[in-house]
């Protein structure tokens, strides 16, 4: 009798060990994710970008390597660009196994904002829909005009929660055995988020009203969340021409802004040509950044003057 009680504790064991064998493989879009899925699943998970850093994330296609990938996955986290929804009937057809869950789901989304188009000739106005898809360089403008609600809803940690239980349940769903760890690690990461949305309206707080500009409007939701206003002058390449630069410089006088928020996918050189003729200051950020909370962090602090 002890010696089958012996037997069959090590039947336990040995089931126990293999339930948390392999990680599950995850795969995501943008960077971001991949904190919010890490945050929760911790090492129970091993997630995959599909898109790399500096790449356009609004008219990405996934290259044959990461078709691979996407075989071997379990979840797949969309976050609501328009590609995704061309390419998920491939991504299943690959995999029958795979879930696809769109992270952003129920996420309250604004409209994008007006552009300036300051260069006036109007060339890029008028793309014809067939020639969408062969430019790789241009703009993702076209394809949120789509829908004409903004994209970058991850750059809002009031969105990141709702996002946020959507990863939980999933897990869990897949994994029931660590029903318990997703739960504490996510609910830590609220903790986390609640942090981090304190120390922001703590030092956003004097800023409320103001404007900042931008040549790519991907700080909608933070302008929603903390009250400032996002005013975008979408150029095209790195660098924009010395005309556009005057009427940048002409417009923010106008308007009174003194931010000038730069991402790395931008010339920073120029953003600091305009913040010094308007006698304000440049903000780094990258809207695609990992560390998205320190990212968001260190902007607030550059709003703020109190970090360079
Ligand atoms: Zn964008």
């Amino acid at each position: 009798m002890k010696r089958l009680l012996i037997f069959g504790s090590i039947l336990l064991t040995l089931a126990a060990g293999s339930v948390q064998a392999q990680p599950l493989p995850v795969q995501v879009s943008i960077a971001p994710q991949k904190y919010f899925v890490e945050k929760i699943a911790g090492p129970l998970a091993v997630v995959g970008v599909l898109v790399p850093p500096g790449a356009d994330a609004h008219v990405f296609e996934p290259k044959p390597s990461q078709m691979v990938q996407l075989a071997k996955a379990r979840v797949f986290f969309s976050i609501g660009f328009p590609w995704e929804t061309n390419w998920l009937p491939k991504i299943t057809a690959s995999n029958s196994g795979l879930q696809v869950v769109a992270m952003d789901r129920d996420v309250p989304r604004i409209p994008m904002p007006a552009h300036h188009h300051e260069d006036g000739d109007g060339d890029h106005e008028k793309i014809s829909p067939d020639a969408e898809h062969k430019d790789g360089d241009k703009p993702g403008e076209d394809h949120e005009a789509e829908s004409g609600l903004d994209p970058h809803v991850w750059l809002s940690p009031s969105r990141v929660r709702i996002m946020a239980g959507h990863v939980l349940t999933t897990l869990k769903n897949l994994d029931p055995a660590h029903a318990l760890v997703y739960e504490e690690n996510h609910r830590r990461f609220m903790d986390e988020i609640q942090a981090l949305d304190q120390d922001l309206k703590t030092v956003l707080g004097p800023f409320k009203g103001q404007s900042f500009l931008v040549y790519h409007p991907a700080w909608g939701y933070l302008a929603d969340d903390y009250g400032l206003k996002q005013v975008a002058v979408e150029v095209e390449g790195k660098e924009p021409k010395p005309a556009q630069l005057a009427e940048m410089i002409d417009h923010a006088k106008e308007a009174g802004i003194r931010m000038i928020f730069a991402q790395p996918q931008m010339s920073p050189k120029s953003a600091q040509v305009i913040a010094q003729a308007v006698g304000g200051r440049v903000v780094m950020g990258d809207p695609m950044a990992e560390d998205w909370a320190g990212n968001l962090r260190r902007m607030a602090q550059q709003i703020s003057g109190k970090q360079p």
